[in-house]
């Protein structure tokens, strides 16, 4: 069966395709076959609004010009030259997130889950050498930092607890925002505290500024890393570059993902140098810091990374949450959480996967983290136009269920 019977409007052959594919997660039946700004087009031509973008990956939206230009450059100069060896957009790139961070050392990957698991990697290696081999991690329950091994154990999401066991040892899981539960974990063997400042995958959860600053005292008291998986609050979801600047502190570590590629896969782990204890040989992967990864990376940086595309981006996100806040009001729903284009709407008794089956029915893509919870992630450059074509949709199906 060739693609383009798997693209007929029937579907039949997309049905047989489907089968190859391992079930890892529910999927509609149907195809995407193209992508541009804030539409994805299936396999019938069939239009929809996408609010979802890869999961927050697609920062600039479907296929926007700076990538494709980024691609057809680097593609035609350099696509790999090994992870050996340095390559031109692997520095730049270093050098452009060490610019705009407080971090001066980035070890590039390809995962979230990938960075994370260096993060963890960095935070032993430090405490072997530091703090008598100190290995324990806290993190939070309902957090999320990934699917390897590690970083499922790291991981405080139930439905986790009982898969693959045995999991990763030392990791333990406190209450998030409560600090007093969290000095109360910390004993000899802790190395570092590993937090998502917005828990994104829990439903769009935002730490409290206290329990951040308790947290940043707790580790310079105790002598542990603070670590921020940014992978889904990083470039520019929440507003400005990184989700640790709304918070007024500085971490020891941090993991980007997702949003770094613009929907190209590419992650980074940033530290400063008094924590770099990684010595050739420890840590490593064959695609890590590839010339085509890290040009893509960089022209969504260079795009993000401006004050104007930050100011709008802003300016826009406000006014979604303002047009979700109308609908609150109008449908009496508990209420609106998160920053910038990272918002959740909490539906109460409305159950929230029905709403996002009725959307993609209705050509609007949305996500249910929740069962009482839609996310809207969608693409930083969003315009008003589109933000407004989105509620419209969303303000009919509420009053379905109303
Ligand atoms: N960390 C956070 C906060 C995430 O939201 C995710 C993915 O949703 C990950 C890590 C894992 O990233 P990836 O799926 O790229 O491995």
């Amino acid at each position: 069966m060739t693609l383009s019977e798997a693209m007929q409007p029937n579907g039949s052959g997309l049905q047989q395709k489907i089968t190859h594919i391992l079930p890892i997660t529910n999927r509609p039946e149907l195809c995407f076959i193209r992508g541009e700004g804030n539409y994805l087009y299936d396999q019938a031509g069939k239009r929809y609004l996408d609010f979802i973008q890869g999961w927050a990956v697609n920062t600039l939206g479907h296929c926007p010009p700076a990538i494709q230009q980024a691609l057809i450059e680097q593609s035609s100069t350099l696509i790999n030259s090994g992870p050996a060896f340095y390559n031109a957009p692997m520095l730049d790139l270093a050098s452009n997130l060490c610019q705009h961070s407080v971090f001066d050392q980035v070890f590039f990957a390809n995962s979230g889950a990938e960075a994370n698991e260096g993060a963890i990697k960095l935070a032993r290696k430090w405490g072997q050498i530091n703090k008598q081999g100190a290995s324990k991690i806290i993190t939070f329950k309902q957090g999320f930092h990934g699917r390897t091994l590690a970083t499922m154990s790291a991981t405080g999401k139930d439905s986790f607890t009982q898969l693959y066991e045995p999991k990763v040892p030392g990791f333990t899981k406190v209450s998030f925002n409560d600090l007093e539960a969290t000095r109360a974990a910390i004993d000899k063997r802790t190395v570092a505290i590993m937090l998502e400042l917005i828990q994104g995958e829990a439903g769009v959860i935002p730490a409290t500024q206290n329990f951040v600053s308790g947290l940043r005292e707790l580790c310079d008291q105790n002598k542990l890393l603070l670590i921020v998986d940014e992978v889904q609050t990083g470039i520019g979801r929440t507003g400005p570059l990184f989700c640790y600047e709304h918070y007024g502190i500085e971490p020891d570590i941090m993991t980007l993902g997702k949003g770094l590629g613009g929907g190209f896969p590419i992650s980074a782990l940033l530290t400063h140098r008094k924590y770099s204890c990684f010595e050739p040989g420890d840590q490593g992967g064959t695609f890590n810091g590839n010339p085509l990864a890290c040009s893509v990376a960089n022209a969504v940086f260079t795009e993000v990374s401006s004050q104007s595309f930050q100011s709008k981006s802003i300016e826009n996100a406000d006014y979604l949450k303002s047009r979700l806040a109308l609908l609150c009001k109008k449908y009496s729903l508990p209420g609106i959480r998160g920053q910038g284009m990272l918002l959740a709407l909490s539906t109460g008794e409305n159950d929230a996967p029905a709403l996002v089956q009725r959307g993609l029915e209705d050509g609007l893509l949305l996500n249910a983290p929740r069962q009482d919870t839609l996310r809207f992630m969608p693409a930083l450059n969003i315009e008003k136009s589109d933000i407004d074509e989105a509620m419209t949709i969303l303000n009919k199906l509420l009053a379905e269920v109303a």
